[in-house]
């Protein structure tokens, strides 16, 4: 079966969500809360009664406004170490999630707050020697913009599952980044 592939979800606006498991998306379908906009090439989900398209990319029939939620849902710390390309922010160590922590850039005991702006991939010595400081304060500065980064963070964690799978690409706005960053 191939009911770990992933099925990209557009608001009804084509703004990408994030992804859904196959099931999912077929009873997204099924119970018409989404339509189907492309297939999964011939892949076909059968069950005792039913056989069933699959989806590749499904989209909403009403519109849901994601923002306030987005970032409340599990799943942040994966995302900014995926967005991070799993890269401490400030030394430009690369490695694997277990090696890294999550850095608040503006420190929490200075009212620095839990969301994608204000969090970035750390290597342990880097979040130890930053301590409750600023990057100015600890003359360490950030690799990339974070204000950039926290635009970006849904998309960069999309383009990430999207390498694999070219026909989300006109959805996710693809075409020239993608063959910038080839080149
Ligand atoms: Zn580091």
């Amino acid at each position: 079966m191939f009911t770990n592939r992933k099925v990209l979800l557009l608001n009804a606006s084509y703004e990408p969500l994030g992804t859904v498991t196959i099931p999912r998306a077929v009873r997204l379908v099924w119970t018409h809360t989404a339509e189907m906009i492309e297939l999964d090439g011939d892949r076909v989900l059968r069950s005792i009664h039913h056989s069933f398209p699959c989806p590749s990319v499904i989209r909403l029939r009403q519109y849901i406004d994601v923002r306030k939620r987005r970032y409340a849902a599990g799943g942040l710390r994966f995302k900014i170490f995926l967005r991070d390309r799993n890269r401490c922010q400030y030394c430009g160590l690369r490695g694997t999630a277990s090696e890294f922590t999550l850095d608040h850039i503006l420190p929490k005991s200075r009212g620095g707050q839990s969301t994608p702006e204000n969090l970035c991939t750390a290597c342990i010595p880097c979040n130890q020697r930053k301590g409750d400081r600023t990057p100015d304060e600890a003359r360490m500065p950030l690799l990339s913009n974070p204000s950039a980064l926290w635009h970006d963070l849904d998309k960069m964690v999309l383009r990430n599952v999207a390498e694999a799978r070219p026909e989300w690409r006109p959805y996710l706005f693809l075409g020239d980044e993608a063959k910038e960053e080839v080149a």
